[in-house]
This record gives C-alpha cells, sequence and structure tokens, in this order.
C-alpha cells in the first residue's frame, strides 16, 4: 500500500454547491472518509464507490465521537496507508477543532493537506445579501464563539469599540445572554441583528431585527441551531424582500 495521507476539507456552510472543485476532486480519491454531521449528504455525492463512509458527528446535544477517538481513528487509517478525507462543515480551521486535529497529525507524524471551505460565517449573511465588511458601514469583521471552552463572556466593550461586524458562532442557545452582555456594554438597542439558521440552504430561516429584539424575535420563529448571529449596521443592506418577510411574520 503506498503512503496514507490524511485531507481535513471543508465541505462550505450547507449547500453543497459551495464545495470547492479541490474538495470534490479530493473526495473522489479518498478510502476512508470521516464526516461531521454539519455536512450535507449530497456532498458525499463525490466519494468514490467503494469509499469508507465514517459519521463522526459531535454536535452540541447529540450522541457524539469524542475528539480523541476521531483523531485516532486518522492516524490509524493514515499509517495503514489509506487516503483518508476529514470533512468538517464550512471551513476546517473557522470553530472546527481542524487546528486540533492538525495537531494530533503532526504530533502522530501523519502527512496532511488542509483545503479550505467557505465559512457559515461569511455564506449565511452573504444568502441574505449582507456582506460581512462595508466601507460605510463596517471597519471589519470578528467572527466568535458563543460557546467559549472556559466559559468566559466576551468582551463586549472592546468588541464594541472596533467597529466591526460580529459574527456569532454557536450563539443561538446562549443568544438572550450574549444580547443582554452587548447591551450592557453600550451597543445601542436598536443596532441591526439578525439570525440565520440553515443559512445556504433550502431549509434556510432567518429573523432580521435590531439587537434588543433578537431573542424574541429568534424564540418566535423558534430557530434553533445551528445558526449565525450578525450584529453591526451591515445587516441594514439584508435584501428587502427578507426584511419585508420579518416584518409581516
Ligand atoms: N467550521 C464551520 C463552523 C463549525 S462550528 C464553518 O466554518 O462554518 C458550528 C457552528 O457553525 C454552528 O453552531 C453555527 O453557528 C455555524 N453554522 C454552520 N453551518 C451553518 C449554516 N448552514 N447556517 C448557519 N450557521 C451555521
Amino acid at each position: 500500500m503506498g503512503k496514507g495521507k490524511v485531507w481535513l476539507i471543508g465541505a462550505g456552510p450547507g449547500d453543497p454547491e459551495l464545495l470547492t472543485l479541490k474538495a470534490a476532486r479530493v473526495l473522489g480519491t479518498a478510502d476512508v472518509v470521516l464526516v461531521d454531521d454539519l455536512v450535507d449528504r449530497r456532498v458525499l455525492g463525490h466519494a468514490r464507490a467503494g469509499a469508507r463512509i465514517i459519521e463522526v458527528g459531535k454536535r452540541g446535544g447529540c450522541k457524539s465521537t469524542p475528539q480523541a477517538f476521531i483523531e485516532k481513528l486518522m492516524v490509524r487509517f493514515a499509517r495503514r496507508g489509506a487516503i483518508v478525507a476529514r470533512l468538517k462543515g464550512g471551513d476546517p480551521f473557522v470553530f472546527g477543532r481542524g487546528g486540533e486535529e492538525v495537531e494530533a497529525l503532526k504530533a502522530a507524524g501523519v502527512v496532511f493537506e488542509v483545503v479550505s471551505g467557505v465559512t457559515a460565517g461569511i455564506a449565511a449573511p452573504a444568502a441574505l445579501g449582507i456582506p460581512v465588511t462595508h466601507r460605510d458601514a463596517a471597519r471589519g469583521v470578528t467572527f466568535l464563539t458563543g460557546h467559549a471552552r472556559d466559559g468566559a463572556e466576551p468582551n463586549w466593550q472592546a468588541l464594541r469599540a472596533t467597529g466591526t461586524t460580529l459574527v456569532i458562532y454557536m450563539g443561538m442557545k446562549r443568544v438572550a445572554t450574549l444580547v443582554a452582555g452587548m447591551l450592557e456594554a453600550g451597543f445601542p438597542a436598536d443596532t441591526p441583528a439578525c439570525a440565520i439558521r440553515n443559512g445556504t440552504l433550502e431549509t434556510q430561516a432567518e429573523v432580521v431585527t435590531t439587537l434588543a429584539a433578537l431573542p424574541g424575535a429568534a424564540a418566535a420563529a423558534r430557530l434553533d441551531s445551528p445558526a449565525i448571529l450578525v450584529i453591526g449596521e451591515v445587516v441594514s443592506l439584508a435584501r428587502a424582500a427578507v426584511v419585508h418577510m420579518e416584518a409581516a411574520a
């Protein structure tokens, strides 16, 4: 058997057409595919017939495969000479634990390569016509997790001072707490804000509203995970149709 290798591949935000050409090509060469549960199953259509597909979902609250076991599997298959595709939602290096997996591969001396993917924090707002940066409305963009490992809250005052759009991953369950923190730190209550669930998929649902109204609006629309929260002036650029839908709801 040839030398094994692990490809860390971003599968994009949801819509299977947002997969890169490289991801599709490399997937077609893999002997083993380790796939996360956020990855749309249509993406697996690019795997070759006979490839071994292993589901290693680890979504919050669901039955999950421990991270250490996933890392062991990658190393084991690669050492046996297999081409391993580690398929992750969005971009593998944006809140995807790709960094941890790369450390494990390095420690084990396994050859690896990364194929970037389209991240949900850019693609979900884009699906509503929201640019995460805009020369007139945001100095930049900050990607945050709403659910830090150490349980600490973000430094909202410092974030407010940056004048950047805030894009929050994994924030839906804690949206009320996050918004309370922002308001307390002086973010204006009428700052445009939105929540987008299943962005870029047929099942996409969203609320476009203001910061203060976001938790209530998201609850009323029964938006749950996986969702992206976007806070900032750029949200006012959401295409009109979406804003009207929300106003009518
Ligand atoms: N690596 C991924 C993020 C993994 S963390 C990426 O780059 O996109 C998982 C979080 O991503 C979810 O809790 C949610 O906040 C976000 N997410 C992933 N796919 C999404 C989608 N289609 N719509 C909205 N949010 C999504």
